[in-house]
């Protein structure tokens, strides 16, 4: 909830009040780029671990380091792009943390039209032509449920 309070105070329509238009590709894009975190819970730990059968903790020492009291998985030391991603898709796809599913509805891109047109020059998803208008309200939603 704070983060929809964070883009637009209560009485007012946020400015993507008619809907976005985003349909993903697939290209992988969002999971490459400069070094940053994805944070994940301990039940998204449990799936990932389960998904790839080891135990918590082998998954644990191998994919997941601490930040501050939080955790987030590796990524590639040298390209930065998450440790999960080969050949352009998703090993873990049918596991993939919440903020990985709720991209690109994330308040960093959301918070003006600016912000969501710097999005769309890596997301090629952002305003592509054959996608359809994703309503105000289950942007709103997904804004809600990222934990970032
Ligand atoms: S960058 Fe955009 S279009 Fe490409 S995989 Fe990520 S969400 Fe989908």
């Amino acid at each position: 909830m704070a983060h929809a309070l964070n883009l637009y105070k209560a009485e007012e329509k946020p400015w993507y009040s008619k809907g976005l238009r985003f349909k993903c590709t697939g290209c992988g894009e969002c999971c490459t780029g400069a070094p940053g975190y994805v944070w994940v819970s301990k039940e998204e730990i449990i799936a990932m671990a389960e998904l790839l059968q080891l135990s918590v903790d082998k998954f644990s020492k191998k994919y997941i380091r601490q930040v501050g009291g939080r955790h987030s998985l590796i990524e590639d030391p040298k390209t930065f792009d998450c440790v999960f991603l080969k050949d352009k898709k998703c090993t873990i796809y049918r596991v993939r943390p919440k903020q990985c599913q709720t991209f690109p509805w994330w308040v960093q891109n959301l918070r003006s039209e600016e912000d969501w047109q710097k999005a769309s020059a890596y997301c090629e998803g952002i305003n592509h032509p054959d996608a359809s208008i994703v309503p105000c309200e289950t942007i709103t939603d997904e804004v809600n449920n990222s934990p970032i």
